[in-house]
């Protein structure tokens, strides 16, 4: 079944069976195999029966999560040792109370969540990756059936940990697999209980959705089974408020278009595209969503706390989602495009272009707006060539304790306010950030200011 195992995972299987353990390829790698038509993935599960300290002995470079007792090898692809276990009750509905290891591999695939996940491949000639399959569920009967399906009774199994809910929409979603009926009854039943997985948890199976090729198939099953509502409320928020679009559908079917519409696997990109349009939940007011880039900044920033999406991601698309309603004309002056730069930041400008070609895809326009939108970022890219200095670092050939020295200005507001009036003149003509020619315009500006020479601290 895997001839062209790739070297990492085999390097791994080898070195646990050649120090005596049994070890077996479960997980996704098996069920999309088994499935067929699937790139293989970039992390590779292997359980062993190898006790944890062993594996942390045999790979002791590694990262080894101390609690769950997971070896993860780094490399392309990554893979995940895990040790076979059983696990105790779930009080909590998040972690097992007790985890046991030196279980079966029988026991150990009981444990997992959905039968076709609960396959392992047992490797017995690993240069020839010929192997057989232990399959006590049946999930690949279920893969043939296009079915998902807990292992055991459903509504114990979200009951253990509510993670699992969420999982059933992400892996179902991505593989076109229909819920078995008494897994999605338990999952509707159920759904509610999400609210109960840390955030931590949450966000790496959405993030895992947003990196599917499609994220509105996990993501429009997320919904479709109630739990959208519990993980995201604000995006949940966003069906049946209405859209005037060329393309049909309410501002959530916009949304889910905005996502597949990402042409890059930028997560940032992703999580803005799911994220734009949350302020139009409570915005809508005689036909127009007044100011809802900036409620939606809002409850993206909120949101993305709740999940905790690290900062250098989250504030980004928090950025971008509040200035995503910019409206090039290209009747803009130079100086207008100047300005535009300095508000939005550099380091932001592709991110929210990316956003702006992905809302236009969605919304059914991006033919006549993707040209408009070229010509912002041609003139962008020429003022950055010629006056990227100005726009890079706000910098202006004085600061303000010139202004203190040399006009005798006194600290306080008045200083920012004049500062300020320079920088516009300096945005609309960049030739004027010159050392004297700023002073004259401070002088000008600020008429008060002394401008014999005979300040204090002045040398003339
Ligand atoms: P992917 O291909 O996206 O990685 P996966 O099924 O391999 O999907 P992982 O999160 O990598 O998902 O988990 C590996 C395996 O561990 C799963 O196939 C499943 O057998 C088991 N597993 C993971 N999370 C849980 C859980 N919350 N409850 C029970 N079993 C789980
Ligand atoms: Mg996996």
């Amino acid at each position: 079944m895997f001839p062209d195992l790739p070297a990492p995972v085999a390097r791994v299987l080898g070195a646990l069976r050649d120090a005596g353990h049994e070890a077996a390829l479960v997980g996704g790698a098996v069920r999309d195999r088994l499935l067929g038509g699937r790139p293989d993935p970039d992390d590779w599960d292997v359980a062993t029966s190898a006790h944890p300290d062993a594996v942390a002995a045999l790979f002791p470079a590694h990262s080894w999560d101390n609690r769950f007792g997971t070896v993860t090898v780094a490399g392309t692809p990554s893979v995940e040792i895990t040790s076979y276990r059983t696990e105790g009750g779930y009080r909590d509905r998040r972690r097992p109370d007790e985890v046991r290891f030196g279980a079966s591999l029988e026991e150990d695939l009981a444990r997992r969540d959905f039968t076709v996940n609960a396959i392992a491949w047992v490797p017995e000639d690993l240069e020839r990756g010929t192997g057989r399959l232990v399959d006590p569920h049946d999930g690949a009967g279920d893969l043939d059936r296009r079915v998902l399906r807990t292992v055991g009774d459903p509504d114990e199994r979200f009951a253990e940990d509510a993670l699992r809910l969420v999982r059933a929409a992400r892996i179902a979603g991505r593989l076109g697999l229909s819920l078995d009926a008494e897994t999605e009854a338990a999952v509707r039943r159920r759904a509610a209980d999400a609210g109960t997985v840390s955030g931590e948890r949450l966000r790496d199976e959405l993030l895992r959705m947003l990196d599917d090729p499609m994220p509105s198939r996990p993501l429009g099953l997320l919904e479709r089974l109630g739990l959208l509502a519990v993980v995201l409320p604000e995006v949940a928020a966003l069906r049946g408020v209405p859209q005037a679009k060329a393309l049909p559908g309410d501002a959530l079917d916009h949304t889910l278009r905005a996502v597949d519409a990402v042409v890059s696997t930028d997560r940032a990109l992703r999580l803005a595209a799911l994220l734009h349009d949350v302020g139009k939940a409570t915005t809508l007011a005689d036909g127009h969503f007044i100011g809802h880039e900036r409620v939606g900044a809002e409850l993206a920033d909120a949101a993305l706390r709740r999940l905790r999406v690290p900062r250098s991601i989250a504030a980004p698309v928090v950025r971008v989602v509040r200035h995503h309603m910019y409206s090039y004309d290209p009747e803009w002056s130079d100086a207008a495009v100047r300005r535009f730069v300095r508000r939005i930041g550099e380091k932001d400008m592709p991110l929210l272009f990316g956003l702006r070609r992905a809302d236009d895809a969605a919304s059914g326009a991006a033919d006549e707006a993707g040209e408009v939108q070229a010509e912002l970022e041609r003139r962008i890219a020429a003022e950055l060539a010629s006056s990227g200095d100005v726009l890079r670092h706000r910098r202006l050939a004085i600061d303000g304790d010139d202004l203190q020295r040399e006009l005798g200005m006194v600290p306080g507001p008045r200083i920012g306010s004049v500062m300020e009036a320079l920088t516009e003149a300096v945005l609309d003509d960049p030739s004027r950030n010159r050392r004297d020619e700023l002073l004259r315009l401070a002088r000008e500006l600020d008429p008060e200011a002394v401008t014999d020479g005979t300040a204090p601290g002045a040398d003339g």
